[in-house]
């Protein structure tokens, strides 16, 4: 008999707030001392009140309305209790009975063609702290700093049938919510985790088999092994009756490339789910609620599409700055200035990117002013500064924002004079300096001119137009 797998995920999305969700206290802790991002509140102290943070109902909106879905207008906070040493108030404030996203739809692009992946729920919650275990002292502590950042909880529907679609669904995830500028959802980071829910059932039937869920995986490679894993273990058990399957919660292993069960599913009876009395129903009036649409970015393949189709960049250069909406915007503000499309794509590609390498930045870390590139771009095409001059203006504009290009120009003698009288004295000094480049190119060989012309360049420091250089010593060398 053929089976086919059934996967569904929650998919937890640390979101980039500077605060956390209910306290003004700093949701960026990372490397920080334990307990130092703590206060009252997010301590769980008796009496301390919640006020939720604005800016997490914008984000929670903006990715619901990125992955389709219906915004719910009054959206309300509930407690879902359990008791955790790493939850100091012995529940987690979420969304149960009304969520602030429900109803989406995601495509996703795999090896079988195009799919759409239906979103059940978006729900924002707060994050537990942390355990930290000490064999040496046989202790455990405990750090509050991540207690009350705040998270989304993206619910799918059971649509995903192999690995290849759990890998392309988790992309597709990161990219839009990237793009939109609410979450990092970088897995090595620990800024999105996810819950696999898995079972199988016998291929074209319609009821659902028995379901295990694995918790906090995350890393994708981990992901796709333990969905071999347990699909096949799965199907083992059916076929041979090797041992019965029951609904739990189950730990995936990665150096031992197996699951082990850890304990029977709770249901949501368990958690005693109940309306938050200390946190007010969020009401979103139109006002805010457009604002956020308006806010939104194209996606992706738009920005690609418009690169190609109406900018005539290559598809390749298309996709190299689509990567991220931070190269998008500063790509189309240098365009704007220098109203070159492949000048800009040309210095965004090897030059923007390859400071940001240097500097060990992600693409979505670029804030350069995109409207100073163009305007050094602008430089260079005109040739009032060479390149290698211009690439150091860049560099200083890395460093330091305030950087205008052509005053940082001129300041630093960058501006191209075409002083010809010193470009003739510069490139009879060089050819005189190197009678052996100049008997080589006049016995055919084209090239050994490049090394007069690069000693002249670096006599000039590099503010002469390049073209006028090469076609002065040409004349010079072919006079003599
Ligand atoms: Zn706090």
């Amino acid at each position: 008999m053929r089976y086919e797998t059934v996967i569904g995920l929650e998919v937890h999305c640390e979101l980039a707030t500077d605060s956390k969700i209910f306290c003004s206290c700093s949701a960026h802790s990372y490397g920080a001392e334990p307990n130092t991002h703590v206060c009252p509140a997010c301590c769980g102290m008796p009496g301390m009140l919640p006020i939720v943070n604005k800016r997490v109902v914008d984000y929670g909106m903006k990715a619901g309305l990125m992955l389709n879905c219906h915004i719910n207008r009054v959206t309300t906070f509930d407690k879902k209790s359990y008791y955790y040493p790493d939850l100091p108030s012995a529940y987690q404030t979420t969304q149960w009975f009304a969520p602030v996203a429900v109803n989406g739809l995601v495509e996703i692009e795999t090896s079988e063609g195009k799919k759409g992946i239906r979103i059940k729920q978006i729900h924002m919650e707060e994050d537990a702290g942390k355990l930290v275990h000490d064999i040496r002292e046989d202790t455990t502590h405990v750090d509050f700093n991540r207690t009350s950042v705040p998270l989304i909880e993206i619910v799918s529907q059971p649509d995903l049938s192999s690995a290849e679609e759990v890998e392309a669904y988790l992309e597709r995830l990161k990219a839009l919510l990237r793009y939109a500028r609410v979450a990092e959802c970088e897995m090595a980071h620990g800024t999105m985790r996810c819950d696999v829910n898995l079972s199988v059932r016998p291929e074209g039937s319609d009821k659902l088999g028995v379901r295990t869920e694995m918790k906090n995986m995350n890393s994708i490679e981990a992901i796709k092994r333990a969905i071999e894993y347990e699909t096949a273990r799965h199907i083992d058990a059916i076929e041979n009756g090797t041992e019965v399957l029951v609904q739990e919660t189950r730990r995936w292993d990665d150096i031992k490339g197996k699951s082990y069960a850890m304990r029977s599913k709770e249901t949501a009876g368990d958690y005693r789910y109940f309306p938050d009395p200390n946190v007010m129903p969020v009401v979103i009036d139109d006002e805010w609620f457009d604002s956020i649409q308006a806010s939104l970015p194209e996606f992706p393949e738009v920005k690609r599409e418009k690169y190609t189709t109406e900018l005539g960049l290559s598809d390749y250069d298309a996709e190299q700055i689509a990567k991220s909406i931070a190269l998008c915007e500063c790509f189309e503000d240098a365009y704007s200035v220098c109203g070159n499309a492949k000048d800009a794509a040309n210095w965004m590609i090897s030059e923007v990117m390859s400071n940001l390498n240097a500097r060990q930045m992600t693409y979505d870390m670029l804030t350069l002013d995109g409207k100073a590139l163009g305007e050094l771009i602008s430089l260079v095409s005109g040739n009032k500064v060479g390149r290698a001059n211009a690439k150091k203006i860049l560099n200083a504009m890395f460093d330091d924002a305030a950087v205008v290009p052509s005053k940082y120009a001129e300041e630093n003698g960058f501006i191209i004079s075409n002083d010809t009288g010193l470009m003739d004295k510069v490139i009879k000094t060089m050819v005189e300096a190197d009678p052996k480049a100049v008997a080589d190119y006049k016995g055919g060989k084209e090239k050994a001119i490049m090394a007069i012309y690069g000693k002249c360049m670096k006599e000039l420091r590099g503010n002469c137009d390049p073209q006028m250089l090469r076609t002065k010593l040409i004349e010079y060398i072919n006079s003599l």
